[in-house]
């Protein structure tokens, strides 16, 4: 038996909030069920704790501890749609396949919802709705064009006016938004602890310090085996994202890794309301943009940079401070009092791998850019596609698990992030350009 003590998880400010978790067992000897996750994310813990409900026998299996990976510690905004733009997703697999798809992480976010609502613990919903806020001027055509795609996909968002905007954030760096009242935001690290409880609950066991470290089919069942032990089971998920390692190589091989950085202020006092009065998440369009919200009244919680250097830079607080000053300059005095990095996985494709690979081995990953709304929707196709309810999972197969090309893949992804970069800089010169030489 092992302690999920505090050290086990990296400073942040959810590690120092999140809520009490019980003794969680390392694998040892020889455990028989119906389905093994690979993977304590919420990818993971989503499909075990649904399957678990359903009276199948369910084992999770965690390297370190539940939550400890990007679900532990992202920007806690739950939301629909995925990491690929959707007019991409419509022009690749038509206007009804896309509704579909649309329509199932609309479905991974009321799963989301329906959770917190059974968890019904103060603290858990910590915000509602979600701003997507451009950074250059979309023209007279953006409102048309934003309720168009809202029809074609069946999706609760709307256009706002930069006056809109404006009215709830106090910078010139914003423009027109796209805004979604259906979307929240939550505590991040105490939904997957609620998760796991959950799945322990149902009859589910959650094992920790347990790396799933090789995987044997043997007849109709899977082999899988961790340092100190086994799992028998017709079915494994495998749900462990960008560091999946040996227990898998060629689907280890099919995500890259992508780091990304939150960030979380002092506490500010009545001064954050001179830059947003907002109690939902806000982001912007650029590839590589913030993502943040107003926690515990009067912090930030700010998010930002992708890069594929997963290792945690030495001045992140520094950049992450000038980061939240490039909009907001009025709060020169916001000092960052957690700072942390974050690993996302990713596949070329920039969208979730889901599905059925071989007979009983499944896989749930890639929800880098896509997060907690689509690995809950995941969870929901994988589980109906388990119990032999649907085949809902087969809204994924387009994309495939294609080789995200291990060292190689990760530089030119590192290329296309800079080349990204410097075109959002150029589009928003332009844009500085063009606001001099209206005002002159
Ligand atoms: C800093 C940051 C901010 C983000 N902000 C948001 C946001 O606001 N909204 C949003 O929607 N998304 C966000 N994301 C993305 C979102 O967090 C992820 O897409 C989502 O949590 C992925 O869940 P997962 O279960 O696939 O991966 P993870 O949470 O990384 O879980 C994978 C788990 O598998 C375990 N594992 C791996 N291999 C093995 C193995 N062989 N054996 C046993 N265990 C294994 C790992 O230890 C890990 O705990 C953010 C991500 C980061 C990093």
């Amino acid at each position: 038996m092992r302690k999920t003590d505090d050290s086990a998880y990296p400073a942040s400010w959810y590690a120092a909030t999140r809520d009490q978790a019980p003794e969680r067992p390392v694998l040892s000897g020889t455990r028989e069920v119906d389905v093994a996750v690979v993977g304590g994310g919420f990818a993971g813990l989503h499909v075990a704790r649904l399957l678990a409900r359903t009276g199948r026998r369910v084992a999770v299996l965690e390297r370190r501890c539940v939550g400890w990976g990007a679900s532990g510690r992202n920007g806690g905004f739950v939301g629909a749609g995925f990491a690929e733009r959707s007019a991409a997703i419509v022009a690749k697999v038509g206007r009804d396949h896309a509704r579909a798809l649309y329509t199932q992480s609309m479905r991974g976010r009321a799963v989301v919802r329906a959770v917190i609502e059974e968890a019904n613990r103060p603290g858990l919903l910590m915000g509602e709705g979600r701003l997507v806020v451009a950074r250059t001027d979309q023209g007279a055509g953006f409102a048309d064009a934003t309720r168009a795609m809202a029809d074609t996909l069946g999706a609760t968002f709307e256009p706002w006016t930069t006056e809109q905007v404006q009215a709830v954030a106090t910078t010139d760096r914003y423009f027109q938004a796209v805004h979604d009242a259906q979307s929240f935001q939550i505590h991040a690290l105490n939904l997957a602890l609620f998760l796991a409880a959950e799945t322990e609950r149902h009859g589910g066991q959650v094992f920790e310090a347990s790396e799933g470290r090789a995987l044997v089919r043997e007849g109709t069942r899977w082999r899988l085996s961790t340092a100190l032990g086994e799992i028998r089971a017709p079915h494994v998920v495998l749900a462990g994202s960008a560091d999946l390692g040996p227990v898998h190589r060629r689907l280890a091989a099919a995500v890259l890794p992508v780091a990304t950085y939150v960030a979380v202020t002092a506490k500010l006092g009545p001064k954050i309301a001179e830059a947003v009065r907002w109690a939902g998440s806000i982001s912007d369009t650029r590839r590589a943009g913030d993502y943040y919200r107003v926690i515990d009244g009067d912090r930030f919680l700010w998010g930002g940079r992708i890069t594929t250097d997963t290792s945690e830079p030495a001045r992140l607080r520094e950049w992450m401070r000038g980061d939240i000053l490039s909009v907001y300059p009025q709060l020169s005095d916001a000092p960052i009092e957690w700072a942390w990095p974050g690993t996302m996985g990713y596949a070329p494709h920039r969208m979730p791998q889901v599905g059925e690979i071989e007979p009983g081995l499944w896989i749930s990953s890639a929800f880098g850019g896509s997060g907690l709304g689509p690995t809950a929707a995941a969870a929901d196709a994988i589980a109906a596609g388990i119990t032999g309810e649907d085949d809902r999972w087969k809204l994924f197969a387009p994309w495939g698990t294609p080789w995200a090309g291990g060292f190689a893949g990760r530089a030119a992804t590192q290329l296309v992030y800079w080349k990204m970069q410097l075109a959002d800089r150029i589009d928003e010169a332009r844009q500085a350009k063009n606001a001099l030489a209206l005002r002159a």
